[in-house]
């Protein structure tokens, strides 16, 4: 098989006119410590004819070199790139998106007999021919004004090349934000502010002193920006969440990484010199910028990461609340993601995102900066720092909607929450039958064992189901009666004239093997029981005829129990303590579809 090269192409780019997706064969590869314990891939690249050495992969494109993707002999595609001019007037060709097409061991060697490329050698009307040229749009061109720049509207998170309009004011180029670096000052970016912080104040013997930071994206890439003292003054009311700018002439410097999670190794400081002007013609910069990590590839990813993803919300749990370690309640809200690579994972999201969530409709949700965690195999969580986008304005949400109307509906798709246990179980949920709770020991490990079960239920104790709560929000702590017609929370240190009804049920449930004890708080109790805690409360202390009724019609009702086992120890004596998580009424279709596999799995048997 041959492959061309885009022969002429590395003139073209060394003269910084644009080559629209050249060919180019990697003749060298070398790692360049690009400071602060950072690397860079510094590339030769050849076209046939000539080779230069000055191309720069962006940092993004870090792992492509480190997995060996790239190597010499192997051939790309620059999808696009971008040519700095250094002070020194070397151009250095940044490499902001590539394609290999053919790797390194599919190549026999090195293509042609290419030459060193030296500025003013060759005659430009040689070699003007295969690679499709365009130059750049004109330098110093019109005096460019907002109105001149219109570009093509773009459906969103384009892959279209930079254009190089000139910016109002100023005579600098705008470049795409991945390409920044400090040795150069004279730039232009045009991006939109996706985060924009409140103004910090400090003082300390050497001062007082402000300043505020600011996250900006655009095609190429994402930085932090961050301005002190004047700069707040002069641009902190200017700049509003969402819109675009363009930025001008600030300082760039090493980011420090414990302060962002932005993919930028640079961050950038407003200065003296800094001008920023609104951008009226803004659609076609992203709202922000994401690298989305398919589901199947969490696995192998470190634990802690910070990563981008894109799924469909497959199913959604009800909302919960919870208590943190430091005892405040909190909402909670699980919902298992699939993508195309057929693989589930559980995204926990919190606080009042988790309340107004709404997973009717199957929606695609994009999350930018979620963290993976080990918890029960792989799951991930929303941070304060996470965006979450419900159906973006993407293409892969809309290749996600096709792909999942089309045939990801029909997958029951594989977990990678939750996978653990004993049994290793099968499926998000860890079906269980509470002979198998049992035969197989769950919650005897270190760590507690959850498993969904489909059982009835046969006895609820009314005795000490309901207790009197402080009424404060986010604080259940049981009240103590002053008998004065006031109720005191040791907690919040605070005497109230009423309380909260809160339930705390121990019920028998069982399925056709077994039964077991179980433990229910607030929210499965009222499930189990089919009234609030208030009302039964009401209840209790005036109609106990009522109230019992209430628990008799609870018997002999059938649900779908999310459970925690744990081994507790009281009095030296050890016993296995199952709390329900959540309780559903039985999805009959599910439940069917579920038999059915197991019947065939043990007619195969
Ligand atoms: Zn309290």
């Amino acid at each position: 098989m041959t492959v061309r090269l885009s022969e002429g192409a590395i003139e073209s780019l060394t003269k910084g006119i644009e080559v629209s997706s050249p060919v180019l064969q990697c003749v060298n590869i070398r790692k360049i410590d690009g400071g602060n314990g950072l690397s860079r891939f510094r590339l030769m690249m050849s076209d046939g004819l000539h080779t230069m050495s000055s191309f720069m992969l962006s940092t993004q494109l870090n792992p492509m070199a480190e997995q060996n993707q790239v190597a010499s002999n192997c051939v790309c595609m620059l999808k696009r790139s971008v040519t700095n001019v250094l002070k020194d007037g070397r151009r250095v060709v940044v490499i902001l998106d590539m394609d290999v097409i053919k790797s390194a061991d599919q190549m026999a060697g090195k293509i042609g007999d290419p030459t060193p490329y030296v500025e003013g050698q060759s005659n430009p009307q040689q070699n003007a021919a295969p690679a499709p040229v365009r130059p750049v749009q004109p330098k110093n061109g019109s005096d460019a004004s907002l109105g001149s720049m219109n570009r093509p509207s773009a459906q969103s998170f384009g892959k279209k090349p930079m254009a190089a309009p000139n910016t109002p004011g100023g005579s600098s180029k705008v470049v795409p934000i991945a390409s920044l670096n400090p040795y150069q000052s004279k730039w232009t970016v045009r991006a939109r502010v996706t985060n924009k912080s409140a103004i910090r104040t400090w003082s300390n013997s050497r001062g007082d002193g402000k300043l505020f930071s600011m996250e900006l994206v655009d095609e190429s890439g994402e930085i932090r920006a961050t301005g002190f003292n004047n700069e707040v003054d002069k641009f902190y009311s200017l700049i509003e969440q969402g819109k675009v700018y363009y930025i001008s002439k600030g300082t760039l410097k090493i980011a420090n990484k414990q302060f962002s999670t932005l993919k930028n190794d640079y961050e950038m400081t407003l200065n003296g010199e800094t001008t920023i002007t609104p951008c009226e013609d803004s659609h076609d910069v992203p709202m922000v910028q994401c690298d989305f990590v398919p589901i199947g590839d969490l696995e192998s990813r470190e634990k802690d990461a910070i990563v981008d993803v894109i799924a469909v919300c497959k199913n959604t749990e009800d909302v919960t609340r919870i208590m943190t370690k430091n005892s405040r309640e909190v909402s909670k809200r699980n919902i298992q993601l699939m993508d195309m690579s057929g693989r589930i994972i559980q995204l926990t999201m919190w606080g009042s995102e988790a309340e107004t969530f709404d997973g009717s409709g199957q929606p695609i949700l994009a999350i930018k900066g979620a963290r993976l965690s080990d918890f029960g195999g792989r799951s991930l969580s929303t941070l304060y720092s996470s965006t979450v986008m419900i159906n973006p304005d993407i293409p892969e949400a809309y290749k996600l909607r096709g792909w999942y109307d089309k045939e990801g509906h029909a997958m029951d798709g594989q977990s990678m929450t939750e996978l653990r246990g004993p049994g290793g179980g099968g499926g998000n949920t860890n079906w269980k039958t509470l002979t198998e709770v049992k035969n197989e020991h769950l919650g005897h490990g270190d760590k507690a064992d959850y498993f969904s079960c489909i059982a009835t239920i046969v006895y609820i104790r009314k005795e000490n189901c309901l207790y009197q709560a402080c009424p404060s929000k986010d604080c259940n702590k049981k009240v103590v009666d002053q008998q004065n017609g006031m109720y005191r929370c040791e907690k919040c240190d605070k005497e109230f004239p009423d309380f909260k009804y809160r339930l705390m049920l121990s019920a028998n449930i069982a399925d056709f093997g077994d039964n077991q004890w179980v433990t229910c708080f607030q929210d499965s109790a009222e499930t189990l029981l089919g009234q609030n805690a208030g009302y039964l409360g009401q209840l209790k202390d005036s109609n106990e005829p009522a109230f019992d009724e209430i628990f008799q019609r609870a018997n002999f009702n059938t649900f779908v129990f999310r459970n925690r086992a744990k081994l507790e120890t009281y009095n030296d004596e050890s016993r296995i303590k199952v709390t329900v998580v959540d309780a559903k009424p039985v999805d009959h279709r599910e439940y069917s579809k579920r038999l059915i596999i197991n019947i065939r799995k043990l007619a195969a048997q």
